[in-house]
């Protein structure tokens, strides 16, 4: 039981409004050291979405149940506003009580608080007194209250009894969420317990009932939606009414929130986890060249030829070692950077300047420099980044030229968290997890290839920081925040120790989750989601199994198409397909037919210039003018379909007339091979296709949802936008109302619905997606164990009261800020 003290009182305040008010008393709860700052902003959050105005004059504010990792110890304060805060139209608060609480040591002041509200003439006293005494002795007297005995039976009610989950009971945070719940009916409604009653919309008097964890409870309604009331309440309190203990929150629980205000810089998210150890500037050092004709121009170009065939190699190698690593989406820059190397345009060039008697070295350098120049300064943001690319070939070539290693950065071999104005691919290629703690650049974005490196090495990133955090001072600590996108310069001793803490929490829960990433993903209720794989590559498939997938819910066979000169055969697609079945020995392969397009280009396919590529000629589009590509393609699928459970997929199926053109095409190529039917299913991802969805579930097996495709199509927003990427979020309330709409048509139809965009892989996405019914997540292997355990904590009852929340949110942000996530 907490003791609230004269300490934790403050008389007399004053404020303009509600959130000054909760700030205030988020303030007191602040300093009396009960939370970390962090979680004001998640009492603001929960009165956002519930009010927590308790009666007389009196308001409850606290956080959400996701948060409570922001509460330091468990405690109570009391602020009394004598002028009063309108706290919602007609209601006038004089006492605001918030409210801290870890568990359940705080229950006596709140039913102290239900016996002042019994006698208006107390909370009329409390409002204006001198005494902070007279609060203290006013909210502790007692406790508990008389017990509101059984009204009389509601008038026609229907009734059901259900059990409150093991825990704390129905105290504040879980009565608000009941209240919630109830007021979205226009039936009256009680809630029974041990002989008392209370008005379900009534938070003062849901909570003196008392209620234990476990206990039964009985709600009774009488009114024109009684039925669906009492559904929706019994779902909510099997749901745990946001207080699923056991449950860690998800996402948003991987964040990490200072203890003290400090210098911080904000940049762009690039890479999750948080860094702490000392900075390291990285100034790259240029190779400065002397123009020295060397031995004539004949031996200039030997040596520049032998320089290029060398950077070559290493660029080989690298493709090596990345792909081995991170796979093959990754390692595909250095595949760019071997064919920049082989443009001819550039070697002559360079030639005609060696001719006309200048040095190898110098007439490389002023050649790639002058492009780099160029591109650099063309409009199209995308490509100008790519002049990165194009210097950190040029230094290759000529480290190789000079026989130097000069203008290749010289990382510090303690480990540190590196700041730099960029990073060259291929350096932050090589950098080493065990020495680069963090990574945080001035310039670049988050699609960058610094970024995409970062990710695929687990180093925590920031990015486009601004020239600012150049001017840092090398050496000192700080603490590097690659969720919340944020570098902390000079941070405190709390500060340190609390960002170690949480590496080491977010350690033991990885550990904690790859434990159990065989294990199936059962809800707490039993009900099962399929968690799958996305891959690119027949290597990915066995390294899929080994993270835990149940299978492959989206192949995107145009990695097999990438990086070469020539589309792969019929054979050689077979070929990777069957080694793909045998890896997953008997798990379903969903194989998507070549999507290309949009940004994935391939540059052995003639394709004309277009000026919106997204809303082109993409996916299945293509594929129907060119089938030279897709009936090979089609033919490797069926054939390796007799190997194992092979499925196929259309991307980009915008219309019924796409969807039945690419069923008739491979129908003929069944026939032909005298194959045995597969399952087919489209991908969507397209707003066209949501909406005509029933008709198109009546022709298909199943649907996949691509959340990256649909957000940008549903937002307006190209999902590589430089500037705007950040929008494109895919729990977008707009993109959740879409799926909704999806399950429901696929529903009506028989059909089942997976989700194999990005929403799948986060963990609070993957809540709102099981809630909404969908069946089976696809996701990047990494995130498979992670969601899984997530799924493990939730039941059906709670994912489903999530997603109708979300569904009902304005903005991605609420729903991100939605409790219970
Ligand atoms: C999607 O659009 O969500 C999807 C999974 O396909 P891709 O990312 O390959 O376009
Ligand atoms: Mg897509």
């Amino acid at each position: 039981m907490i003791q609230l003290t004269a300490a934790d009182v403050r008389l007399g305040a004053r404020a303009r409004d509600k959130e000054e008010a909760i700030r205030a008393a988020g303030g007191v709860l602040v300093e009396r050291g009960y939370i970390a700052p962090g979680y004001v902003d998640s009492m603001l959050g929960r009165e956002a979405q519930a009010n927590t105005y308790l009666g007389s004059g009196i308001a409850i504010p606290h956080g959400m149940g996701a948060d409570r990792g922001l509460i330091l110890r468990t405690g109570v304060c009391v602020v009394q506003f004598p002028d009063g805060v309108e706290w919602s139209p007609g209601r006038t608060v004089k006492l605001v009580v918030g409210i801290a609480a870890r568990s359940d040591e705080h229950l006596g002041v709140l039913a102290a608080l239900t016996d002042v509200l019994d006698d208006p003439g107390v909370a009329a006293r409390l409002a204006v007194t001198r005494d902070p005494a007279e609060i203290v002795a006013g909210l502790t007297r007692g406790g508990g209250g008389a017990p509101a005995e059984a009204a009389e039976t509601l008038a026609g009610a229907v009734h059901v009894d259900v059990a409150l989950p093991p825990g704390p009971g129905l105290h504040a945070r879980p009565a608000t969420w009941l209240v919630d719940v109830a007021s979205g009916f226009a039936s009256e409604i009680r809630v029974r317990h041990g002989g008392r009653e209370a008005n379900a919309r009534a938070l003062a008097s849901l909570l003196r009932l008392g209620a234990p964890g476990g206990a039964t409870l009985r709600i009774l309604a009488a009114g024109p939606d009684a039925e669906a009331a009492l559904a929706a309440l019994r779902e909510a309190v099997e749901g745990g009414l946001g207080e699923e203990e056991a449950h860690e929150p998800a996402g948003r629980g991987l964040a990490w929130t200072p203890v003290s205000e400090g210098r911080a810089v904000d940049g762009v998210a690039a890479s999750p986890g948080v860094a702490v150890g000392p900075l390291f500037q990285l100034r790259a050092t240029r190779i400065e060249v002397e123009d020295v004709p060397g031995d004539g121009p004949e031996a200039e170009l030997r040596r520049l030829a032998a320089a290029a065939e060398a950077a070559r190699e290493q660029l080989g190698t690298l493709f090596e070692e990345v792909r081995e690593r991170s796979g093959r989406g990754e390692a595909m820059i250095f595949r760019a950077h071997q064919a920049l190397l082989a443009d001819e345009e550039l070697h002559a060039e360079v030639a005609a300047r060696v001719r006309a008697g200048h040095g190898a070295a110098w007439a490389w350098q002023q050649t790639v420099g002058r492009r780099v120049a160029e591109v650099a300064g063309v409009e199209d943001e995308r490509l100008a980044a790519r002049a990165a690319d194009l210097h950190d070939v040029g230094q290759r070539v000529l480290g190789a030229l000079l026989g130097t290693r000069r203008g290749a950065p010289r990382f510090p071999d303690e480990p540190v968290v590196l700041v730099a104005d960029d990073l060259a691919p291929s350096d932050t290629a090589r950098l080493d997890p065990r020495r680069i703690l963090g990574l945080c650049t001035a310039s670049g974005g988050p699609t960058s290839h610094t970024a995409i490196i970062a990710r695929s090495l687990a180093i925590p990133a920031v990015v486009g920081a601004g020239p600012a955090v150049l001017e840092a001072a090398g050496g000192a600590a700080c603490i590097l925040d690659g969720t919340g996108g944020r570098l902390y310069l000079e941070p405190s001793a709390a500060d340190l120790e609390s960002a170690r803490g949480f590496q080491a929490e977010l350690s033991g829960r990885r550990d904690r989750e790859l434990g159990t990433r065989y294990q199936p993903a059962l809800l707490t209720d039993g009900h099962r989601v399929e968690v799958a794989a996305n891959i690119g590559t027949a290597a990915e498939a066995a390294a899929a199994v080994e993270a835990g997938a149940e299978g492959v819910g989206l192949m995107r066979t145009e990695f097999l198409f990438l990086g070469r000169d020539a589309a792969p055969t019929e054979d050689e697609q077979f070929a990777a397909y069957t080694e793909m079945t045998r890896a997953l020995g008997g798990l379903p392969l969903i194989i998507r037919t070549l999507d290309i397009g949009g940004d994935k280009v391939l540059p052995y396919l003639a394709m004309p210039h277009e000026d919106n590529p997204f809303l082109g000629v993409r996916g299945i589009r293509l594929c129907l003018r060119r089938p030279e590509l897709f009936v090979p393609q089609l033919r490797a699928i069926y054939r390796a379909a007799a190997t194992g459970p092979v499925r196929i997929m259309f991307p980009m199926v915008a219309t019924l007339e796409d969807l039945r053109a690419a069923r008739e095409a491979a129908e003929a190529v069944r026939a032909e091979l005298g194959a045995a039917p597969v399952e087919i299913g489209i991908m969507i991802e397209v707003p066209s296709a949501v909406l005509i969805a029933d008709a198109l579930a009546r022709e298909v097996d199943f649907f996949s949802v691509g959340t990256n495709d649909l957000t940008q199509y549903v937002l307006a927003i190209d999902r590589m936008h430089p500037t705007l990427g950040a929008q494109v979020d895919g729990l977008h309330p707009a993109v959740l109302r879409m799926i909704d709409m999806t399950v429901r048509a696929a529903d009506g139809a028989g059909k089942w619905v997976g989700v194999c965009g990005g929403v799948a892989g986060d963990p609070l996405g993957a809540l709102i997606l099981t809630g909404l019914g969908v069946a089976e997540l696809s996701m990047d292997l990494p995130s498979i164990a992670p969601v899984k355990a997530e799924l493990r904590g939730c039941s059906l009852a709670r994912a489903r009261a999530l997603a109708r929340r979300a569904l009902a949110c304005a903005t991605a942000d609420e729903v991100r800020a939605l409790p219970l996530a």
